[in-house]
């Protein structure tokens, strides 16, 4: 680890738990563990700082994913003969789960029909964010 990665915990004036490791002037937060590097255009985990890839593309190309079947994790509440009681039908839905390469913070998790490609949930316009970030600096 460098001395630019300072690990704090705790929560903003908003009690949102948003400083998760990763404090860097130019990364700009964009959830607790994706930020974007404004001068290198590229998204970071803010666990661990790794590059993870374009900020102009989707953040989950750089990530490792896992597929899982949904009712690993949402057992059916009142008993097996209501197989889908709040529990997705497997065979229409997978849980992805989306995990940094260097730390194995999960990142993200979204629930898709199976052989969907991944949602590309989060494309910042960069050109304006960095309009607005640099803003804060001045
Ligand atoms: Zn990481």
């Amino acid at each position: 680890m460098s001395e630019t990665y300072q690990p704090r915990s705790g929560v903003d004036d908003e009690g949102i738990e948003a400083d998760v490791g990763l404090d860097r002037e130019n990364v700009f937060p964009v959830t607790p563990y994706l930020g974007i590097d404004m001068v290198e255009e590229l998204w970071l985990c803010r666990k661990c700082g790794e590059e993870l890839g374009d900020a102009t593309e989707s953040y989950k190309r750089g990530l490792l994913v896992n597929e899982r079947d949904p009712d690993e994790v949402h057992r059916p509440l009142i008993g097996e003969e209501y197989k889908y009681t709040y529990a997705p039908d497997s065979d229409w839905c997978r849980l992805i789960e989306y995990y940094c390469p260097s730390c194995a913070t999960q990142v993200e998790t979204e629930y898709l029909p199976p052989g969907h490609p991944p949602a590309n949930d989060i494309q910042p316009d960069i050109d304006w964010l960095r309009e607005h970030h640099m803003e804060d600096d001045e």
